[in-house]
């Protein structure tokens, strides 16, 4: 453990048991079945404790491949080899309590997670600056972020409204959101005064991470994920990522775990409404299947949670507050994009396997996949080339796919001189808006995991959780409560939830 660890526990900056779990059979008495709708981190973190306690689970899939928006699946390239592409790069990052004890069941020593070294951020105007390095643990880490960061120097911090900074670290559950949660992460970052470069480099890369424009993000919302990467995370900045295709080191993996306990898991199978039968459901899929159950679990993108509540009457007499909640938590925030490239050469042999991009219009992140997944440096080694991938995480609607990958890369060599010289000879680009918005004065009608409906309950990254969690953790720990809420009523002892300290440091208790 770091000396800054040893620090941050005498504070209380540590794991947090939220849920101790237990209080039931390990097999659940009786038959009971479940269906979860979504085939992403939530649901399948939901299917995995459920099919362990012995509940009857089914999870129905819409797209061909599991993952959602951590997905891969196959493709062809003109040279004829077979490569898998992805939804994009993901940080798996070492608070992420929840998801690591679901990946654990794919493989208990989490030897497919390997530390990602580094975690610069890049700009046109402004040396690199890396996060990686810092110590893991608050109060240190800030304190060394405050020393070292070229970016903010003692003489900008006598010049920074430093009342206006201390919410940052007062991240408070209740207080936060009743305090912030009507103002723009925007308007938050200029009553800093903190200067432009430090702006730049420390805050608005991180905010563009939440895939929403600072101008539409509640302050709330980004206090929050202040806290929960930074202000009060134990574990650090640094972070792992596998080193295998996310088919082969995740989901595959799970899926035959979820049927080793019993469970189904189909894929193709879109669930297209919901009807009461009974004391329980029955999920409608497109092929005109229907499958009855006594719990469902909605664990799909806020989108398609909006479509699919709309495409369900029944739904307006046995959960009108989760009706009226769907057509403002149905819109999603911006379009996101992800551009992968596979190329003739490469970048410098010292460019970083991920680096975060600051104040591009376009370009948000860039990946070296050909230095961190073995299919793709397998193709390099043969090819001599190079595998990267470019995100946009909150970019202009209405941009095709393909026009957004070239603005990318245009504004990659503006950062990296040398890749002009690669050569594409593949592109895979996507554009899409799948991600939920956290927009201000949101929270108070962002649902919950419990929906007003008997056995109907909600999971992903877009639901909202009471103690601090976000993006794929969130997706992991609602998809456990789910569960923990069908085992408990059905007698079944409940999964362990886990979080980081659940106030900032300098919060007012009660
Ligand atoms: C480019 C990119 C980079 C990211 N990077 C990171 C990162 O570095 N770290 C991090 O923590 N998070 C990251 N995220 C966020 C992360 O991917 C999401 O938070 C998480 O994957 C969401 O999982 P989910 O299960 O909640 O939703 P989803 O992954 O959206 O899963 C929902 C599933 O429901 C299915 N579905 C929809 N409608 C139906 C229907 N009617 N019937 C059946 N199935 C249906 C969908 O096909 C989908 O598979 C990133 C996201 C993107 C897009």
């Amino acid at each position: 453990m770091a000396l800054s660890q040893v620090v941050g526990r005498l504070v209380g900056v540590r794991e947090h048991e939220v849920d101790p779990g237990g209080g039931g059979a390990p097999r659940v008495p009786g038959r009971v079945e479940a269906v979860v709708v979504g085939g992403g981190i939530a649901g399948m973190s939901a299917a995995v404790v459920l099919a362990e306690r012995g509940v009857a689970v089914t999870v129905l899939e819409a797209a061909p491949t599991l993952g959602g928006r951590l997905g891969a699946w196959p493709e062809t390239l003109a040279d004829g080899s077979r490569q898998m592409n992805e939804h994009g790069f993901h940080a798996f990052f070492r608070q992420y309590y929840n998801w690591r004890s679901i990946l654990r069941r794919a493989d208990p020593g989490l030897g497919f997670l390997k530390p990602v070294p580094g975690y610069p951020i890049l700009s046109e105007r402004w040396p690199t600056e890396e996060f990686g390095r810092l110590p893991p643990a608050p109060p240190a880490n800030l304190l060394a972020l405050l020393l070292r960061s070229p970016s903010l120097r003692l003489r900008d911090l006598r010049g920074m409204d430093r009342d206006a900074a201390l919410p940052l670290l007062a991240y408070d559950p209740a207080r936060t959101y009743a305090e912030f949660d009507d103002t723009t992460a925007d308007e938050l970052l200029t009553s800093l005064r903190l200067p432009d470069r430090a702006r730049a480099m420390l805050f608005e890369v991180f905010s563009h991470s939440f895939f929403n424009h600072e101008a539409e993000m509640s302050a709330a919302e980004m206090i929050a994920q202040f806290h929960f990467y930074l202000l009060g995370n134990p574990e650090g900045l640094a972070f792992d990522c596998p080193d295998e295709d996310y088919a082969t080191a995740i989901w595959d993996p799970l899926t035959r775990h979820v049927e080793k306990h019993g469970g189904r898991v189909f894929t193709g199978a879109a669930a297209t409404a919901l009807t009461r039968d009974g004391e329980g459901w029955r999920v409608a899929t497109a092929d005109g299947t229907s499958y009855p159950a006594r719990h469902v679990v909605l664990a799909v993108d806020p989108p398609a949670l909006a479509a699919l509540v709309a495409a369900s009457p029944d739904l307006a007499d046995h959960a009108p507050a989760l009706v009226e909640r769907m057509p403002a938590f149905g819109r999603p925030g911006p379009p996101y994009a992800v551009a992968r490239y596979w190329c003739d050469g490469d970048v410098a042999a010292d460019r970083a396997v991920f680096s975060g991009v600051s104040r591009q219009p376009t370009l948000d992140s860039v990946t070296l996949y050909h230095r961190l997944e073995n299919e793709s440096r397998r193709w390099a080694q043969r090819t001599g080339g190079s595998v990267v991938e470019l995100h946009a995480y909150a970019c202009e609607e209405g941009v095709p796919a393909g026009e957004l990958a070239e603005r990318m890369r245009a504004e990659l060599i503006a950062l990296w001189p040398e890749a002009a010289r690669l050569r594409v000879r593949e592109l895979r680009a996507r554009v899409e808006a799948q991600a939920p918005a956290f927009t201000p004065g949101g929270h108070a009608r962002r649902p919950g995991v419990r929906t007003d409906a008997d056995g109907l309950y909600l999971a992903g990254d877009g639901v909202r959780t009471e103690f601090p969690s976000a993006l794929m953790e969130r997706s992991a720990a609602t998809g456990i409560l789910a569960a923990n809420h069908i085992l408990r009523a059905e007698g079944g002892a409940a999964e362990p939830v886990r979080s980081i300290r659940p106030r900032g440091l300098l919060a007012r208790r009660g």
